[in-house]
């Protein structure tokens, strides 16, 4: 197999391919315009038109739009009642927001380890870490691969506890069948420029709980509402009332324009991220140093990222070399993630390391190739051909 592999046509990249970026066309600059051009820049028309098109693509009851994802999951871990002396667990396997949002509220998160195939929080780690401090889990999809909610949600069910979904990966991702959005308690979803679709900030929380969307709706506007319902006291049509404290974390009707009319080329988008998927796969299947991503089959990724893992068996040469070699043939690669606890903010609250054991082997062997829409399948190839170049040349120099 290995001596297929020639470097004859492995030339070096002209212009640096970044990892992720968005697709904006000209449908989505004219949307914009428009709303430039009419009487509302936020809390217009276009936040619940986003909203009601983001309900009805997840197949969620309610859709509430944040000004970004992590806005989103302070509102969510708000709504879930998480406060000073409650744990949540997450994994570290992670963008620090996950577990941010828990120290936002007072709460304190706790890191489950990873399955070693899926990367996903590990349901058998979780179940460990329960004790009666425990409100909620926070569980990520990983690279848009959803985590095992069968046995989180038996836990969740056990033990009364919310389950917050970060799917800021997975937006368009199906589990046994449902989109993601539809069957967590409460699921957010991330607009940043990198994420499947863009507002260029923007989150969103979808929940079929009219509870959680009624606290949530409130919570990124100070805490306030008009709703004739809900008000203890209607002195008459001018009045509102601010009944808990919340934020401004208002999404502006600029965004939802853009994230509403992106939203259109979603499948599109995904397909294409799914094709040059299956491309790294196949190309990848005839090294042994490299093991790409496991699918476990009870759904469907929506491919956020496309990471790679080097065989420790095989292969010795460490991720520094590979990364800074792929780096200098313009292939814009990147880690997910440097494990949360390991940032100095968290050492200094006092998580120590080793404490997720197969988060941290992971992370120091993974590598995030370039994966989006807007690139060509020469980009693609650009990629599989610098990753045998770089691996070929470094198997040889270091075994
Ligand atoms: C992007 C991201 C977020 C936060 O989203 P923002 O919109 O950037 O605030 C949270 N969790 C994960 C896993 C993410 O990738």
């Amino acid at each position: 197999m290995k001596s297929k592999l020639t470097l004859e046509n492995a030339t070096k990249r002209k212009e640096f391919l970044p990892y992720g970026r968005q697709w904006i066309d000209e449908d989505d600059i004219k949307t914009v315009i428009d709303v430039l051009k009419g009487d509302y820049l936020t809390t217009g028309p276009y936040v619940q038109k986003f909203e009601q098109a983001i309900a009805q693509y997840t197949g969620a009851k309610y859709a509430v739009a944040f000004s970004n994802g992590t806005a989103a999951l302070h509102g969510a871990c708000f709504a879930a009642g998480i406060e000073a002396g409650d744990e949540v667990i997450t994994t570290p396997l992670t963008f620090a927001a996950s577990s941010n949002c828990v120290l936002y509220q007072g709460g304190t998160p706790v890191f489950a380890d990873v399955d070693p195939n899926t990367y996903n929080i590990d349901p058998v780690e979780v179940a460990s870490l329960i004790t009666p401090k425990t409100k909620a889990i926070i569980p990520v999809d990983f690279t848009g691969q959803p985590a095992d909610y069968e046995k989180l949600n038996e836990l969740a069910k056990k033990h009364n506890l919310v389950i917050i979904e970060d799917a800021a990966h997975a937006l368009g991702a199906t589990y046994k069948g449902m989109k993601t959005g539809s069957f967590s308690d409460m699921t957010m979803f991330s607009f940043h420029p990198v994420k499947h679709i863009t507002s260029g900030e923007g989150g969103v929380i979808t929940t079929n709980s009219e509870e959680y969307y009624r606290k949530l709706e409130m919570f990124r506007s100070h805490g306030i509402t008009r709703n004739p319902a809900l008000l203890g006291n209607n002195e008459g049509p001018w009045h509102y009332e601010m009944q808990f404290l919340g934020y401004n974390y208002r999404m502006t009707d600029i965004q939802a324009a853009l994230g509403e009319s992106q939203l259109k080329k979603l499948d599109h988008f995904i397909d294409v991220r799914k094709k040059y998927a299956l491309m790294y796969t196949n190309s990848f299947k005839e090294l042994d140093e490299i093991i790409t991503p496991f699918q476990h089959g009870d759904g469907e990724s929506s491919w956020h990222l496309y990471t790679i893992r080097l065989n420790k068996n095989v292969f010795r040469t460490n991720r520094k070399m590979v990364f800074e070699a792929l780096i200098d043939e313009n292939i814009g690669v990147n880690v997910h993630y440097i494990p949360v606890y390991q940032h100095p903010y968290y050492k200094e609250l006092g998580y120590p390391d080793g404490l997720c054991p197969v988060a941290e082997e992971i992370y120091e062997s993974i590598i995030t190739l370039p994966l989006f829409p807007a690139m060509s399948e020469n980009d693609v190839n650009d990629v599989i051909a610098a990753v045998k170049k770089v691996i070929i040349e470094l198997r040889e120099k270091t075994v």
